[in-house]
């Protein structure tokens, strides 16, 4: 079962995220797990950098635009 808001379009896409996501761990998972969802731009900015290093970052990205993720977090190296 998908979570609410992941559309029809991006569910493949959500269950590849789910899979990379269960073989690794990613900087988001981090200790600074907030700057993802933060409200500081700055915090955001240092976030999508974090991203990079990121061993699912296209799966992500791919996801987020699947998605049309627009919340403000950040997804696969991007403030959305
Ligand atoms: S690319 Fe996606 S999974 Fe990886 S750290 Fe960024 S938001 Fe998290």
């Amino acid at each position: 079962m998908k979570p609410h808001g992941v559309r029809p379009a991006a569910a493949d896409a959500w269950d590849d995220l789910q899979a990379a996501l269960r073989e690794t761990t990613t900087p988001c998972q981090g200790p600074n797990a907030a700057w993802w969802t933060s409200d500081d731009g700055d915090e955001r900015h240092a976030a999508a950098l974090h991203c990079q290093q990121c061993p699912v970052l296209d799966i992500c990205d791919a996801y987020a635009a699947a998605n049309r993720e627009k919340d403000g977090f950040v997804w696969g190296g991007r403030t959305r």
